[in-house]
């Protein structure tokens, strides 16, 4: 038999498949809500202005290709490291951090290193999570342990049966939060539950490793960070996937970090030359452009200036756009109460498909909605078509 014959055939990614179904339907009233990317008034993704503008001055002045290392843009996480910690913690030689190919990057190295420090090392994962949490951790070896997250039909966080979950992790094991906004429930931790983790991480010696992927989006830049900046304070170690992806609108440009929280700064160095060695045997040296745009909009005032703009903006119309959909039917009144892109309906695979067949609108198998297809002529015929289902 020839070398590939015995792989398995693979099931083709549900979500795009959805693409291609909603792309074919004639309707002109349909209604997309499946892909989750950021999307304006008028339906685009557009480039921030900021970025634009970054990357013409890149077109410009830079003068080398040359290689920049496994850690990447040095500058760039320098400048990421206090948007995500806090200006206070920016100094903080415990915590490293090194450049990835976006937040799947940053996960899969922060797999690797786990493994790479303890075999033995278990991570929790609040279910439902986001469909590649799991093929990104457990490639790299790590066990899951799958907990209980969110209830679909209540609308809620089931944070006693989490906790009672987690008493069973052993010191050294992993805990996965979804810093913000929650993908794919919208359905973040409030401020005293993200306590209550953090005095358990403590006094048990759990490893909080937060996937930071829509900073900025939930409720503002610095808001959206104080969970992450909670948990990672009261922990001896752990560790921080961060994604540029979203908040500055570069999906495929790959751009994100991997922080590393070690008990001191000697064990920080151990961490970084770790890290690089793992680097150099997965993608050698993360893509530049990216990167390089974002320490371009960072360095300067006003463009770190127009890109906040821009993202509050970006973060105004998901909020406005949330407040539409809770004021069409008291039913739908807890996706106010959510964060980011996404929410999950409370509805049946049959009623999915059949919200397909009826109206054009396209969501995925599991309900759950991407807020920012919908536009202001669009809202309010989606919530009377759900609503009808939910009879
Ligand atoms: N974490 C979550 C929860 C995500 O939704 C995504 C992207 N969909 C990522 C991480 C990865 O982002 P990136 O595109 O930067 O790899």
């Amino acid at each position: 038999p020839g070398l590939f014959d015995r792989l398995e055939e693979q099931k083709s990614d549900s979500l795009l498949q959805l693409i291609a179904l909603c792309n074919a339907d004639p309707r002109a009233e349909k209604i997309d809500v499946g892909v989750g990317v950021y999307r304006d008034a008028a339906g685009g993704t557009p480039i921030l202005r900021a970025v634009k503008e970054a990357e013409k001055i890149l077109l410009e002045t830079q003068d080398t290709k040359s290689y920049l290392g496994s850690q990447g843009d040095a500058r760039f996480v320098e400048l990421i490291k206090p948007i995500v910690f806090g200006e206070a913690a920016a100094a903080d030689d415990r915590i490293v951090g090194v450049q990835t190919p976006g937040g799947c990057g940053a996960l899969r190295l922060g797999a690797e290193l786990i493994v790479k420090a303890n075999r033995a090392a278990r991570i929790f994962v609040g279910q439902p999570t986001w469909p590649n949490h799991a093929p990104l951790i457990e490639c790299a070896g790590v066990e899951m342990v799958a907990h209980p997250y969110y209830d679909r039909d209540t609308q809620t966080i089931t944070f006693d049966a989490m906790m009672d979950a987690l008493e069973g992790a052993n010191a050294g094991d992993l805990i996965l939060l979804h810093g913000s906004c929650h993908n794919p429930t919208g359905a973040d931790l409030a401020p005293d539950q993200w306590r209550t983790i953090a005095e358990l991480v403590a006094r048990r010696g759990l490893v909080p490793f937060v996937d930071l992927a829509y900073q900025g989006l939930g409720n503002g830049l610095e808001q959206d960070a104080e969970g992450t900046r909670l948990v990672v304070e009261a922990a001896e170690q752990a560790l921080v996937a961060q994604s540029c992806d979203k908040n500055f609108g570069i999906y495929r440009e790959r751009t994100g970090c991997l922080f590393v929280k070690a008990s001191d700064a000697r064990g920080a160095g151990v961490v970084m030359g770790n890290l690089l060695g793992l680097a150099r045997t997965m993608w050698s040296m993360p893509p530049d452009h990216g990167a390089a745009a974002v320490r371009i909009v960072l360095d300067d005032a006003d463009l770190r200036r127009d890109w906040r703009a821009e993202l509050d903006e970006m973060c105004a119309r998901i909020r406005a756009i949330r407040a539409r959909l809770a004021a069409a039917d008291p039913r739908l009144a807890y996706i106010d109460r959510q964060n980011g892109m996404f929410s999950m309906l409370p509805l049946s695979k049959e009623q999915v498909l059949a919200l397909r067949d009826d109206h054009g609108i396209y969501m995925a198998d599991s309900a759950r909605i991407n807020i920012v297809g919908l536009s202001d002529e669009s809202v309010d015929r989606f919530a009377r078509a759900v609503v009808e289902k939910m009879d």
